[in-house]
């Protein structure tokens, strides 16, 4: 009888556990507007990473600050994963224009996500020149171990269909919504020609800092991930950082939080 009550009692507390959703960006303008959205916020601090607990709607939403660049999301989203256990980690957040056919203001959905930065190349000897386009992607970095200890590569990374299906259809009025390519490397890349070339190679539609890191240590944890970058700037067409954008994303981020049911 007992073992019968405490397995009943697993089974519903299961069933109307609350969905923890870990949302991510990197500096106070990327997340000001979510903190502002959560109700009961309880704050606390890791050593440099930041966290906000609260709720919105009927979900328990973590905010964190992951700070700036591939080290500190890594590591922001590896705490936020121990302490908090999600079922979902969104990483949102401002992003450069790699795609002419995207201006400040349209959102990329990550579809795929790459390391950017991840480049080696084979041994040129001295007086031969360096060349960029001479760089091969470096797969190695973007390795996972699983648990039964074999490695596997990760050509790329990707946010979760589910998830990717409803943010799809979040109204948006700022801008055009696209499924495209996230690359991430500690960079900002103002030359067109670099960034004519990234494009090229890799398909991306936009550049950060920030979404492989917390994809890759989501992929190692096996949570589900969702990349949702929105174009602040972009070179190719002259058009200089907007911070408004990063409020427009965290917005988008909301509705999308309010809108997901992933027990569906
Ligand atoms: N100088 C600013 C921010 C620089 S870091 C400050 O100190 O406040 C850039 C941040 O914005 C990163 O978190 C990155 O993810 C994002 N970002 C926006 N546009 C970018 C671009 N064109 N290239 C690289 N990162 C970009």
């Amino acid at each position: 009888m007992k073992k019968l009550m405490i397995g009943l009692f697993l089974v519903s507390s299961s069933l109307f556990a609350k969905e923890i959703i870990l949302v991510q960006g990197a500096m106070n303008i990327e997340t000001e507007y979510l903190i502002k959205s959560l109700s009961n916020p309880v704050k606390e601090q890791v050593a440099s990473w930041t966290f906000w607990k609260g709720e919105i709607g009927d979900k328990i939403v973590v905010v964190s600050r992951t700070e700036i660049g591939i080290t500190n999301a890594s590591a922001a989203t590896t705490l936020g994963i121990t302490k908090y256990s999600p079922d979902l980690i969104i990483n949102q957040g401002t992003a450069g224009g790699h795609d002419p056919k995207l201006h400040a203001g349209d959102i990329v959905l990550a579809e795929k996500i790459v390391n950017v930065g991840a480049v080696r190349t084979e041994r040129k000897e001295y007086g031969v020149p360096v060349d960029d386009k001479d760089g091969i992607f470096f797969e190695d970095v973007q390795r996972i171990r699983d648990s039964e200890g074999n490695t596997v590569d990760y050509p790329y990374f990707s946010s979760n269909e589910k998830v990717m299906k409803t943010a799809k259809n979040i109204d948006y009025k700022n801008g055009s919504v696209v499924v495209g390519t996230i690359g991430t490397a500690d960079q900002w890349n103002r030359e067109l020609e670099r960034i004519k070339f990234i494009h090229e190679r890799y398909g991306t539609s936009a550049e950060e800092m920030e979404t492989v890191a917390a994809a890759q240590v989501a992929k190692a944890f096996n949570v589900p991930f969702m990349g949702v970058r929105i174009l602040s700037n972009t070179d190719i067409h002259n058009e200089d950082f907007n911070p408004e954008t990063a409020i427009w994303c965290q917005e988008y981020t909301v509705d999308l939080i309010k809108k997901l049911d992933l027990k569906k």
